[in-house]
């Protein structure tokens, strides 16, 4: 009977152990999880970066960074309130997560920014992705307290890393944040592809 006690008390050891363990697990997911939007946070995103670029030198084959930020949201919130906000936010979401493909990963960079990797992908195959998001956004208007709708609109920016620059990280972002820039200057609703740094 002691003996048996013993190996109950044991068990039951490992069992709260491994309980604790699987809180500690799903709190640390939980804290790359964007609430509102259920999207990977930033942190997240850097950390998918890491492993995206090493899987690319590993493959030898390039990948996209897109960077999206919507269009005049400060408008949308002032004229229709924050929920609204919200709405259009979860709306853009969902539909970027169905615009790309399942080895492809979306993030809320933070407010209403965003930002993709695309495996495997080269300017024209993100173009490609960011043209039928702009199509499937354009189809799909939300609803606006007053009755009426409207279309959420994004611009894009464009990196690429790839053989020239070795599959690295270095700047990627720095050069997609540049051309979202440029394609907000020349008016919004667009997209830009930053120049390889080589
Ligand atoms: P632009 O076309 O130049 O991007 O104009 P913009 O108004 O979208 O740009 P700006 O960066 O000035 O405004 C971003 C706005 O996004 C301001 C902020 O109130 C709003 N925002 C950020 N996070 C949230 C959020 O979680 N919910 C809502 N409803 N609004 C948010
Ligand atoms: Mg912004
Ligand atoms: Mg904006």
């Amino acid at each position: 009977p002691v003996l048996s006690a013993k190996v109950k008390r044991a068990t039951e050891s490992r069992k709260k152990q491994r309980q604790a363990e699987g809180r500690l697990h799903e709190a640390e997911r939980l804290a790359r999880i964007d609430p509102l939007t259920q999207l990977g946070n930033r942190q997240l995103f850097y950390e998918r970066l890491r492993e995206e670029s090493a899987y690319a030198r590993r493959q030898q084959s390039a990948f996209a960074l897109v960077v999206f930020d919507l269009d005049h949201f400060k408008k949308l919130n002032d004229a229709h309130g924050h929920d609204t906000g919200d709405r259009a936010l979860i709306h853009f979401a969902r539909t970027l997560t169905a615009a790309i493909r399942q080895e492809d990963s979306a993030f809320r960079y933070g407010g209403e920014e965003f930002v993709v990797l695309l495996r495997g992908a080269d300017a024209r195959s993100a173009l490609a992705m960011t043209a039928r998001l702009r199509h499937a956004l354009k189809l799909t208007p939300i609803d606006l307290p007053d009755g009426g709708t409207r279309a959420v609109t994004f611009s894009a920016g464009i990196a690429i890393a790839e053989q020239a620059n070795g599959f690295l990280t270095e700047g990627l972002f720095t050069r997609a944040d540049e051309a979202l820039y440029r394609a907000k200057a020349q008016g919004r609703d667009r997209d830009e592809i930053a120049e390889s740094p080589a």
